[in-house]
């Protein structure tokens, strides 16, 4: 069997985190990203790709345990083998109230791979193809560079994704419709699946 990538889908954060929710409590952050992630890793592998979920369990996993998990996948299968996407949704404030920022963004850490970058730059294009509101740091870049421990500690190209904003109405209506679920998860599987193309590589193809 040809060897590829091992693609991880980090659902972020557990049922007990505080806040990280929209201000009228319809959309929690842990939930939706758990639909994100659970759906994408089931489309990849429909697909015939190794995706799996970084974090299987309902409670909060610390980021510490999380990054042991992908380097644990890294040590046995190499950095360069392996791909990691955290789930999030974006927040204004931190004061329970509705603002105005909107927009998908798509960030890796400061120490960035330029795999990282391209990783980023393929889901960043996925999300325009799709109709989102791209935010970018500077015309012409793509993703955002910020301190992100997931990214940062962990041996392998890995993004974090703003799935719009949590505290703003328009953008939570369109995350909770029918429509702005499947629009989420697509993004995240064609940006993968065309990041890997654009590697030329495989992703290892798991039997059922
Ligand atoms: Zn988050």
């Amino acid at each position: 069997m040809k060897r590829g990538i091992s693609i991880l889908i980090d659902n972020g954060h557990g049922v007990e985190t505080p806040g990280k929710r929209s201000p009228d409590s319809r959309l929690l952050e842990y939930s939706y990203a758990r639909a994100v992630a659970r759906d994408v890793a089931d489309q990849l592998r429909e697909r015939g790709y190794d995706a799996s979920l970084l974090v299987l369990e309902p409670r909060d996993v610390s980021i510490m345990e999380r990054v042991r998990r992908v380097n644990q996948y890294c040590y046995l299968l190499g950095g360069n083998n392996v791909l990691l996407v955290s789930v999030h949704c974006n927040a204004a404030g931190s004061d329970g109230k509705w603002h105005d920022a909107k927009g998908w963004q798509a960030c890796v850490s400061h120490n960035a791979s330029l795999r990282s970058m391209a990783l980023a730059e393929n889901l960043a294009d996925a999300a325009v193809c799709y109709g989102l509101k791209l935010r970018k740091p500077t015309p012409t870049q793509k993703w955002w560079s910020q301190n992100i421990g997931i990214c940062r500690d962990t041996n392998c190209p890995a993004v974090l994704t703003e799935n719009l904003f949590m505290d703003n109405r328009d953008d939570v209506d369109f995350l909770l419709s029918k429509k702005g679920l499947s629009v989420i998860v697509n993004v995240h599987v064609m940006g993968i699946m065309n990041y890997l193309h654009s590697q030329n590589v495989q992703s290892r193809i798991i039997s059922p």
